[in-house]
């Protein structure tokens, strides 16, 4: 996304309504260079001996109420558009987010999407509200308040009075350049801090178990001094600032006393005159202060920008959409020919020339010690990754020609460890349809299939509320009953069951083992598990060692075959004895 197409897509649209901003924004400064003006006149008015002084104050009240209306306006308007900026911004990226592909976030933790979305989007936002405002001030105001000076004294001598003004902008440029690397480092190390409070969040149970409590929090307490550290360093130089400018414009307050007080001794200008000129000092001082400040605002901005735009550049899934229709359908059928794969980022395969028919309707079984790549092939059916031509066809269609939407909706896909949100049991099962919009009778039929009807009978109705965030109030078991009967409440023809009776007992597995043959005896099946006895019944089994096919066959082959299947079947029952 380049400059055009992000200016196009987020600040086109509140364009008018901004520029409006800008223009009371311009008329608050011709407003309130007015002020030092009708003082200096009100002053000579009073040496003078005219008895004005009700006029002037009625000149400076109105004056005051116009820049009232008129701050009110441009704040409403210049700020106000960029919330609304900010507010499609922030939409634009999280869509984005959630559709990019699963490996992005296996190379970028959640931290650098909050960080994006909190620090980058809020620092486009100030530089183009209040960083936008600090620059209209900064050249309106010198240009205006110079021309406005040069009236009363010559252009020279203006001059002479703001020598120190470069300078000031100066420092503030050099010091623009350093607030944006050290900005830049804070913001890594938040996205640092961020990452690691989630995962500790995440695992609490697990630092828990292990009583790593007082590691963890060490750990943590060094993140976040390298953190607190990385942030003094910006404060530094941001603190050296303010001071710095103070004592250049004392300067320029102290040159305008020397050489405009001559003046006044010599009666080239008017007391009047001089307590003006001071003001419209004042109002430039400001004014290039805020030089500095807008500078470091924009030179976080444009950091942001590079951030966020390259973000935006990430490749999405590829949705590539077949020129024939895909033939969908109720069955489904899968080859898989000469796979070979690696994850994105690693050279050893995790598949390596795998071969497998699974025809529609039957039941295969995947076994294999962990680590064999069983759960890749399964994500390979997704397409949760990216995958070359020519190795799965699903339907006899290239699985890269099926469009990934539909590939998605065909399947049912139950992980090791299913995803549960803070919703009723119910509504898990029937996820994503809320209360009300799912069929309570299927949602019945398939929690007594996945055997959940009598542990979680009072959750499944609802009674007892929501599950606490990612079902943290149910057992792994319970768990993985949810996932299976979410599987099964979806109806897909093509069914992935990746190791889901890893954390069940041996008779709950085999009571829904009973009942899912008999749901999905029409549907084309893949289950993994390293349960071995739950494959038995597969029509065909696979076993895979070290991302290759090692044994293929129907139990009672491999059985007889007494090889790998054999010796991790025979390993498990010592093991359960
Ligand atoms: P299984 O399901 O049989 O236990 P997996 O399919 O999960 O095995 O893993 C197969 C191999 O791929 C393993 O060596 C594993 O370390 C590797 N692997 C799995 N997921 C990833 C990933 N996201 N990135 C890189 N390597 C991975």
């Amino acid at each position: 996304m380049n400059y055009r197409q992000f200016y196009r897509q987020f600040f086109h649209p509140h364009i008018g309504l901004y520029l409006l901003g800008v223009l009371l924004l311009i008329a608050v400064d011709v407003l309130q260079l007015w002020v030092p003006r009708l003082i200096g006149i009100a002053i000579d008015d009073l040496i003078a001996g005219k008895k004005h002084l009700t006029l002037y104050i009625g000149y400076i009240l109105g004056l005051g109420i116009a820049i009232l209306f008129c701050k009110y306006g441009y704040r409403y308007f210049l700020l106000g558009e960029m919330r609304k900026a900010e507010y499609s911004l922030r939409k634009a990226l999280v869509t984005r987010a959630i559709h990019l592909p699963l490996y992005f976030y296996e190379k970028n933790g959640p931290g650098k999407i909050m960080a994006l979305l909190i620090n980058d989007v809020t620092s486009i936002r100030v530089a183009m509200g209040l960083g936008m405002m600090l620059l209209i001030d900064a050249v309106f105001l010198n240009v205006v308040a110079l021309l406005m000076m040069t009236e009363q004294i010559s252009f020279r001598m203006s001059l002479w009075i703001l020598l120190p003004m470069p300078v000031i902008l100066c420092v503030a440029i050099g010091l623009g350049r350093i607030l944006r690397v050290r900005f830049r480092y804070a913001q890594e190390l938040f996205s640092t801090m961020t990452e690691f409070t989630q995962e500790l969040f995440m695992g609490l149970r697990v630092i828990k178990g292990l009583s790593e409590e007082e590691n963890t929090a060490r750990q943590f307490a060094q993140i976040n001094r390298i953190n607190r550290e990385g942030n003094l360093r910006l404060a530094r130089a941001q603190a050296f600032y303010l001071p710095l400018t103070r004592t250049l414009s004392m300067i320029c307050f102290a040159l305008s006393i020397y050489l405009c007080g001559q003046m006044v001794y010599q009666q080239q200008i008017t007391i009047g005159d001089f307590v003006a000129i001071n003001g419209y000092i004042g109002i430039l001082i400001g004014a290039t202060m805020g030089i500095g400040g807008m500078i470091g605002l924009m030179n976080r901005a444009l950091g942001s920008y590079d951030r966020i735009r390259a973000f935006f550049d990430e490749p999405l899934e590829e949705i590539s959409v077949s020129s024939e229709p895909c033939r969908q359908g109720k069955d489904i059928s899968v080859r898989i020919q000469n796979l070979t794969f690696s994850y994105p980022q690693t050279n050893v395969p995790a598949l390596q020339d795998v071969s497998m028919h699974i025809p529609a309707g039957k039941h295969i079984g995947i076994a294999g010690p962990p680590g064999a790549g069983k759960s890749t092939l399964v994500k390979l059916l997704l397409r949760l990754y990216p995958i070359s031509r020519n190795m799965i066809y699903i339907n006899e269609t290239d699985i890269c020609d099926w469009d990934i939407p539909t590939l998605r909706t065909i399947s049912a896909y139950v992980p090791q460890e299913p995803v549960l949100f803070s919703r009723t049991v119910a509504e898990n099962i029937a996820f994503p349809a809320t209360e009300g919009t799912y069929s309570a009778a299927q949602v019945e039929a398939v929690s007594v299939a996945a055997d959940i009807s009598l542990s979680l009978q009072q959750r499944l109705q609802g009674h007892a509320g929501k599950l606490k965030e990612a079902g943290t109030d149910l057992s792994g078991g319970q768990r993985q009953r949810i996932g299976i009967a979410r599987a099964l409440y979806r109806d897909a023809p093509l069914v992935l069951m990746d190791d889901v009776f890893s954390a069940l007992d041996y008779q709950t597995a085999a009571s829904i083992e009973r009942h899912f043959t008999e749901t999905l005896q029409d549907k084309t099946v893949v289950l993994i598990s390293q349960r071995m006895a739950a494959l038995r019944k597969a029509d065909y089994i696979y076993v895979l060692l070290d991302g290759q096919i090692a044994e293929e066959g129907t139990h009672d082959e491999l059985w007889q075959k007494k090889g790998v299947y054999f010796e991790l079947y025979h390993k498990q029952e010592e093991r359960s004895e």
